[in-house]
């Protein structure tokens, strides 16, 4: 295929260094939209987890061989990297998860066992996956806590009247998206935190789909806590960040009990390590760790403001092309959105469009997404949902559009 040179990015070696993208499909070129689900991952980074298991497999922190210290090394330099991905104020506020579910309930077995009483009160949104609604639902049940909900838009942006109004000194921990997967809508999330810290309480964000695609200062933002999934930002499965400001996870009781998260065990007492290690008991996923770091590289290599920009033309393009077919309904409209087109087609479920653009060998995924009470709220079972990352094209689009344009025909 011949991709454009756009900008700065040079889009066709950019698609050179993803092995998974050339291949054919139902015999049809591979044209890979479900970025959101989980973006591929550059040659860098699977060459980072071969290298790791055939050069220098050891477990971390503990060896003094040689294998063990350049293991542990490279787990380090991730978190290195991390820091200063967000931009933390130390390494100690940077503990590595299994992604944004296991750091979302880290923080509400942690902090929100520890310091949410009954008749306390926490506020997600109406636009939160699954992961950052459940969580909480369960701290609430044990705790008797309440958990309000700031309501959608007809556009798909939060009512920040609305949410400013549910604000009480009751209020202990606000956490919500920085973007949504589901619709795409960038929540103004600086306004957020301020407005849950003049009441006094913690926030936590939900940077799943932000990490691939939105600039993230963590000390400017003044987040609580922050949290990311390595394979929405071409990393491998398995491996996350959650960013805690230190004098939280200071106080904070630790989530899991084992090695490494211990300083001194004896069968009267046991002490706690120091940060961020408090955190992270037993043997880490070293390799997919050490991979994050790649994925970091590769991401900082073309410089977040160029992805977005050129994501912000793909999507433009492709809003102004889907929308203009026959029966089709965008969901989500908000000014300011991350690279996810997601609409409905009257009369034809969004399952059957799925299998039918697969025949065609375009990738979409459908359904609800993870956010059937967003689902709920439009009145919908789910959506066809396009997402974009930094090595799709135009011509991708136009191979969706007229994928989408035979069967809109096909089966009216
Ligand atoms: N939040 C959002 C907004 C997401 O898109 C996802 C993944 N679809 C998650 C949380 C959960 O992330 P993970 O599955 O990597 O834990």
């Amino acid at each position: 295929m011949n991709a454009p040179v756009t900008g700065i990015l040079n889009i066709e070696q950019i698609r050179e260094q993803f092995p998974v993208l050339h291949q054919q499909v139902n015999g049809k070129p591979l044209v890979y939209f479900d970025n959101a689900a989980t973006s591929q991952k550059p040659l860098s980074v699977i060459n980072a987890l071969v290298d790791y298991y055939k050069g220098y497999n050891a477990n971390i922190h503990r060896g003094i061989h040689t294998l063990a210290e350049k293991a542990t090394k490279a787990f380090e330099d991730t978190r290195h990297s991390a820091k200063a991905f967000i931009n933390a104020s130390s390494e100690q506020e940077i503990i590595f998860v299994r992604g944004v579910t296991e750091a979302i309930n880290l923080v509400a077995s942690t902090y929100g066992r520890a310091f949410i009483k009954a008749g306390d009160e926490i506020i997600i949104s109406g636009l939160e996956h699954h992961s950052n609604i459940v969580p909480w639902q369960m701290l609430c049940e044990e705790k008797q806590a309440i958990l309000k909900v700031i309501p959608v838009l007809e556009n798909g942006e939060l009512d920040l009247d609305a949410f400013k109004k549910l604000l009480s000194s009751k209020t202990k921990i606000v956490s919500v998206n920085h973007a949504s997967n589901s619709l795409g809508t960038i929540n103004p999330i600086k306004e957020i935190i301020d407005a849950a810290h003049d009441i006094g309480a913690v926030v936590v964000i939900d940077g799943a789909q932000a990490g691939a695609h939105l600039e993230i200062d963590v000390q400017e933002l003044n987040s609580d806590f922050y949290c990311l999934s390595a394979h929405k930002m071409y990393g491998p499965t398995g491996a996350g960040i959650l960013y805690g400001k230190k004098e939280l996870l200071e106080k904070m009781p630790p989530y899991q009990g084992g090695g490494e998260m211990i300083k001194e065990v004896t069968f009267e007492k046991t002490t706690y390590n120091d940060l961020p290690y408090k955190f992270e008991a037993g043997t880490p996923n070293i390799a997919d760790v050490v991979a994050l770091n790649f994925a970091i590289q590769f991401i900082n290599q073309l410089g977040k403001e160029n992805i977005g920009a050129y994501e912000h033309e793909l999507l433009t393009y492709a809003t102004e092309k889907v929308s203009a077919l026959k029966g089709v309904k965008l969901i989500g409209t908000a000014k300011s959105k991350v690279s996810v087109l997601s609409f409905a087609v009257d009369g034809i479920h969004p399952f059957d469009i799925g299998q039918m653009l697969d025949a065609r060998g375009v990738a979409v995924r459908t359904g609800h997404h993870c956010t059937q009470p967003l689902m709920d709220h439009f009145g919908i079972e789910g959506t066809v949902r396009a997402s974009f990352a930094v090595y799709n094209t135009k011509q991708e689009i136009d191979s969706l559009v007229e994928g989408l344009d035979r069967i809109i025909n096909f089966m009216s």
